[in-house]
């Protein structure tokens, strides 16, 4: 029986165990699981129940670890749930907390437990370091529809480690559905904060896109019992503290550099852009770009005329490709490559990279049309033609040739009244009607 469902994101001490190669959220240290502030907590959830009948508790954990939930709060959550009228509950819990008189706790109550399985094979799970075998999790499912529960299993699909991910897959679904009630198939993507974030970087394992997870899932589609889960969390790379590196300097390692790459791969295999014109511009030495003069300017004119977010503003850098929204996140916040130090060789790479990084982004985002707003002999507008020639799209740089010629000269050239006067003509021209 399904119901209107309500969702209860619970920060409360830590995961046991907080060691899976791929979890960041079992490393996070939540609050303090007291009794007097879970209660509290509760009743401001169910407060805000609104007719639903089924409540769903994700905790980054075990719901039934005593030190990240205690048993007077959970026993006040499950009168909670009777009291007003809740029929299904949905929670989290490892293997080794799943005992007989934790699960009589639910007792009124129709229970769900989920647990997070992964994979059924036990030399994946110690490379994955899951920290319990598969036995563990058959005798916790046992347990758990022994008492009248329903067991929900989570499998992660695209495990580093494996050499057959179909067969692995295969026998992992079926050896699931023995024992679960449910089985969720999740898109294995990069939390930030553990050691797979560290393989992505290093390039030992990636995520898959929206597309190929799909093919790879495709034959379980609607299948009963089995839910797709492409997206479990709103995924852009954010890199942790710890990681971060000093990205100052010209060369090779600054134009090719793993955290740069990373961004490049994520925005063109998973971010999902506004569509319609794009307006490729410079980057400039200050950080975020916004507030440097040139981008205040720019803005100014396009914020003048009503365009601002109805068209796409995208940097070109050494760091690749940046659009507005992302400006402010590392690495693109934290960059500096002074272009008095270019060599011509590295000028050259620099064009022949960033061709690539525009043409691969261009192929896959489909634009209705591309503008710029660079000058004529930089590095970043040779790319952009070149990108554009090999894919035969129209570029229009909203700079004239002839303004161009007038101002080069200057020290700032984007930040003269011509240039930006061309701007906003040519905004007014390409981009008002659209
Ligand atoms: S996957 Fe689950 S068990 Fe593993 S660290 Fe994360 S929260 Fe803990």
């Amino acid at each position: 029986m399904t119901y209107p469902v309500k969702s209860l994101f619970l920060s409360s001490g830590a995961c046991a165990w907080g060691k899976c190669l791929f979890c960041g959220y079992g490393r996070i240290h939540g609050k303090n699981p007291t009794v007097e502030r879970l209660k509290r907590e509760f009743d401001s959830f169910f407060s805000m129940l609104n007719g639903e009948k089924w409540v769903k508790v994700f905790i980054s954990g075990s719901w039934l670890d005593d030190k990240q939930i205690p048993e007077e709060a959970r026993r006040y959550f499950i009168s909670m749930c009777m009291k007003n009228g809740v029929k299904k509950l949905t929670v989290e819990s490892r293997p080794e907390f799943i005992t007989n008189e934790r699960l009589n706790e639910f007792r009124g109550v129709d229970f769900e437990i989920a647990i997070g399985l992964e994979i059924a094979n036990d030399k994946i799970l110690e490379r994955i370091d899951k920290g319990f075998a598969v036995a563990d999790f058959e005798s916790a499912a046992r347990k758990v529809q022994a008492a009248g529960g329903l067991v929900r299993t989570y499998l992660l699909v695209n495990l580093p480690f494996i050499r057959d991910m179909e067969t692995e897959l295969d026998k992992s679904v079926d050896y699931a559905l023995r024992y679960s009630d449910s089985v969720v198939l999740i898109n294995l993507l990069p939390h930030s904060n553990c050691p797979l974030f560290d393989m992505w970087l290093r390039g030992e394992w990636n995520f898959l896109s929206r597309e190929e997870f799909s093919r790879v899932v495709e034959k379980w589609k609607g299948k009963p019992r089995i839910e797709l889960d492409i997206e479990t969390f709103r995924f852009i790379p954010k890199f942790p503290g710890e990681i971060r590196e000093n990205l100052t300097g010209v060369g090779e390692n600054f134009l090719t550099h793993p955290h740069f790459e990373v961004w490049q791969d994520y925005l063109v295999r998973w971010y999902n852009p506004q569509k319609g014109i794009v307006l490729f511009l410079p980057c400039s030495h200050k950080k975020p770009y916004s507030e440097s003069e040139t981008h205040q300017g720019i803005i100014a004119r396009v914020d003048k005329l009503g365009l601002r977010g109805r068209i796409h503003e995208v940097m070109l850098s050494n760091a690749g490709i940046v659009p507005r929204e992302f400006e402010n996140f590392y690495p693109f916040n934290a960059y500096d490559w002074d272009e008095l130090q270019e060599t011509e060789e590295i000028k050259r790479r620099y064009i022949e990279v960033t061709s690539r990084r525009i043409e691969n982004y261009l192929k896959t985002h489909g634009y209705e049309k591309v503008l710029c707003f660079l000058r004529y002999d930089s590095e970043s507008y040779r790319a952009l033609e070149m990108a554009c020639n090999s894919l035969r799209i129209k570029l229009i740089n909203l700079l004239s040739k002839k303004t161009y010629n007038k101002i080069k000269d200057k020290k700032r050239p984007l930040q003269s009244v011509e240039a930006l006067s061309d701007l906003e003509m040519g905004l007014k021209n390409e981009a008002m009607q659209v």
